[in-house]
């Protein structure tokens, strides 16, 4: 069954080319994904079709007024959709990772993106997360409902070609990903690390997962406190640590 994502948006046409490029499209295609993504103008109810107004109390910009947010939800669970209700707000849950692989065990998730001041604050009572992608502020829930929905999409099975390359990214153990190299072999004096040109693949591994460590230790120290490692993990991360190479612990040919 295709995992559904509905946007509600006064800027549906802002996903366009989100929908129509790379993995996303053929996922689309494939029918392992539906992204529906709602005009919330559709749902304005005054002839002037109205999304914003002013804000109670006084104070700079508008919001979003709650009847189209409340009439494009309801049309969406008047199908027989029961989504997991997302709302972008630079306050809300910070999404990562793990929010991600949550998500992607969602069937149907709905994302509601704010626009100018935000949205009138009784749409939180449909609301079962407020999410944040990072602390700054957009003008709009829309890049951050892409960035979530790309994030989920890409681990739901299928939809990356090669399975493993989820396993290998970043954050996936906690750990960042490796380096890799394409040809040509050397670029202004530059060259791939022998040991990916050895063929030897259980050599190329162990260099992998060292240069993993290396990574995390490097630039993200913080996540290896969670990580999960192994014996030869916790050996690698002791020489990196005694500032050893690779090559000093391990024979490359
Ligand atoms: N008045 C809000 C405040 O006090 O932070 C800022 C509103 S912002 C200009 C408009 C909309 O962009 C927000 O309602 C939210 O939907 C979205 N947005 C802004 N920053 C975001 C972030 N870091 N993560 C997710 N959504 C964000």
């Amino acid at each position: 069954m295709a995992k559904k994502f509905f946007t509600l948006s006064i800027f549906p046409q802002f996903f366009d080319c989100f929908t129509s490029t790379g993995i996303v499209s053929q996922a689309i295609k494939k029918g392992l994904v539906e992204i529906h993504n709602i005009n919330l103008r559709d749902f304005a109810t005054d002839k002037h079709k109205t999304v914003d107004d002013v804000v109670y109390g006084g104070g700079p910009g508008m919001l979003l007024k709650p009847e189209p947010i409340f009439g494009a939800y309801e049309s969406v669970i008047e199908k027989g959709h029961k989504p997991y209700v997302l709302i972008t707000e630079p306050w809300g849950r910070r999404f990562d990772q793990k929010f991600a692989y949550e998500l992607s065990q969602k069937d149907e998730i709905l994302i509601i993106c704010g626009r100018y001041e935000g949205v009138d604050e009784r749409v939180k009572t449909i609301v079962n997360q407020e999410v944040s992608i990072g602390d700054f502020v957009l003008s709009g829930g829309e890049p951050a409902a892409v960035v979530i929905m790309d994030a989920v999409i890409r681990l739901i099975p299928g939809v990356v070609g090669d399975a493993d390359s989820l396993r290998v990214d970043s954050f996936a153990n906690q750990l960042l990903g490796y380096p890799n190299y394409t040809r040509p072999a050397e670029y202004k004096g530059m060259k791939v690390p022998d040991v990916l040109r050895s063929g030897n693949h259980e050599l190329i591994k162990k260099w992998r997962r060292w240069k993993q460590i290396e990574r995390t230790l490097q630039k993200r120290p913080d996540l290896l406190e969670k990580a999960n490692l192994s014996e030869e993990d916790k050996f690698m991360l002791e020489a990196i640590k005694k500032g050893k190479n690779f090559g000093e612990i391990f024979k490359v040919p």
